[in-house]
């Protein structure tokens, strides 16, 4: 147990000298201190000056979905996830969408919204009314903070304002709608935020706390969408289950969360390759599901008069190939190659693909023959692999799991006992 969490000045030490303290503050053998300092394919200077009090890396493995025609072209996916059955589950839905063509995408490009929140404000429908009427400043202040987002066509292009009911009172929130460009947006936003908070405070006679982005990015969506073959699919019984999915998912908050889980199984893991702000895409995505005031799914599913399956999907993908991680992660710099995609709106398309076939392949195991079999079959071999089996027993133990349906760690464990036995004697 550790004796104390306050690791004074820890902050400033080298990696090095934190991994001492940290071995002497826990009960980690030099081996599992190795391990935790292991960066991987991430430089150990890059990782230090990503976040703070940085000892080392934590991977995940990387895979690719093939397979993958959308607007016409082809795409290998970069997943990276530590859940089985994904990556494949991709791989598989694209190679169904492929029969009738692939998918669709579009974008409203893209463009954040930065707010500004002012409290105290004498007569808040008056303080909008002259915000308005300064719109034209306030944009060019909130412009002249970055030159180069305006040279490359982006910047702030409008301003809305809402006055709010709040639990302390009618506060004016004035909100900054900026072209973000190839960015995902948020440092440049919130520096136009901060920027003009002073005029803000001027114009209103109010007193601003919060300049910060939103992640709720309702006017950078993403629209994808696939018809997937009856017949390739499994029939139409299987587009009627996915279609009833669906239904249950729309009238119900327990299943839709499950429903909209499994879409952010393929945006996460291509947003991890690809050094995106997960949390973003994940806060932006729930919060977009729940905007009519009801949690609702985030694709729909209908069959077509030729029986065939039509499912869409919409949802805000603030994504960027400049700043933040996509910049300065190599292995996030080589997935963004292998993709190929030039502007973070397509990512944003593929992304949005991505989720829609993850979608599909959970509906269409489940309205079959069960999520459970094609998971299960890879869940054994990580059991097998956490009681210890190595090179060929994984596989032999895992076989043997699912023949009996006991995919435990206990059973492996005797398994892997047993089967060792085995071979050493054989
Ligand atoms: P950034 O500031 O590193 O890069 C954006 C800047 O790059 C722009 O302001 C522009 O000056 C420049 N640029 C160069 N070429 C460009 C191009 N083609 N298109 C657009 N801009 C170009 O990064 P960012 O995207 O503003 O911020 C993203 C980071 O902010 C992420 O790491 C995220 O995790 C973090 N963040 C997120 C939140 C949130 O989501 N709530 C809050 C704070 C910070």
């Amino acid at each position: 147990m550790t004796e104390s969490s306050e690791l004074q000045g820890f902050y400033k030490l080298s990696l090095e000298e934190r991994l001492r303290v940290l071995k002497k503050a826990t009960t980690l053998t030099d081996e599992e201190v190795r391990i935790v300092a292991n960066t991987g394919g991430l430089p150990v200077e890059v990782a230090d000056h990503m976040i703070e009090n940085v000892v080392g890396g934590y991977t995940y493995p990387l895979g690719m979905a093939t397979n993958f025609k959308i607007n016409g072209r082809d795409y290998i996916v970069p997943m990276a996830l530590e859940e089985p059955s994904v990556v494949a589950a991709a791989s598989n839905a694209a190679k169904i969408a492929r029969v009738k063509g692939g998918f669709m995408a579009t974008n409203t490009g893209p463009m954040m919204i930065g707010q500004i929140q002012v409290v105290n404000v004498p007569k808040p429908e008056n303080a909008r009314t002259k915000l308005l009427a300064r719109k034209a400043d306030l944009l060019k202040k909130a412009n002249d903070q970055d030159p180069m987002l305006v040279s490359l066509g982006g910047g702030a292009k409008d301003l809305n304002v809402k006055v709010l009911s709040s639990l302390r009172g009618p506060m004016v929130i004035a909100e900054l709608i900026v072209n973000t460009g190839d960015a995902m947006g948020a440092n440049a936003v919130n520096t136009m935020a901060e920027a003009v908070a002073p005029m803000v405070e001027e114009i209103t006679g109010g007193r601003v706390f919060l300049r910060i982005i939103s992640n709720l990015a309702d006017r950078r969506l993403v629209s994808a969408s696939a018809v997937f073959d009856k017949e390739a699919l499994g029939g139409e019984d299987v587009v009627d289950g996915i279609v009833y999915a669906y239904a249950f998912a729309d009238a119900d908050p327990y299943r839709c969360a499950t429903h909209n889980k499994g879409i952010m199984n393929g945006v996460v893991a291509v947003g991890m390759a690809c050094g995106q702000d997960i949390r973003a895409l994940e806060a932006g995505a729930h919060s977009y599901a729940a905007k009519s005031g009801r949690y609702k799914p985030l694709t729909t599913w209908e069959k077509n008069r030729d029986g065939d399956l039509v499912g869409r999907l919409e949802m805000p993908m603030a994504v960027g190939l400049v700043g933040g991680a996509a910049k300065t992660h190599p292995t996030a710099r080589a997935n963004i190659k292998i993709l190929g995609v030039k502007t973070a709106v397509e990512l944003a398309e593929v992304m949005g693909a991505v989720g829609l076939a993850q979608n599909f392949a959970a509906l269409r195991a489940l309205a079959s023959e069960g999520i459970q079999r094609g998971h299960m079959k890879l869940h054994s071999r990580n059991v097998a692999i956490s009681a210890g089996a190595t090179g060929e027993l994984v596989d032999l133990v895992a076989r043997r799991m699912i023949e009996e349906r006991k995919i435990r760690f206990d059973r492996a464990k005797e398994l892997v006992a047993e089967l060792s036995k085995g071979k050493k004697t054989g």
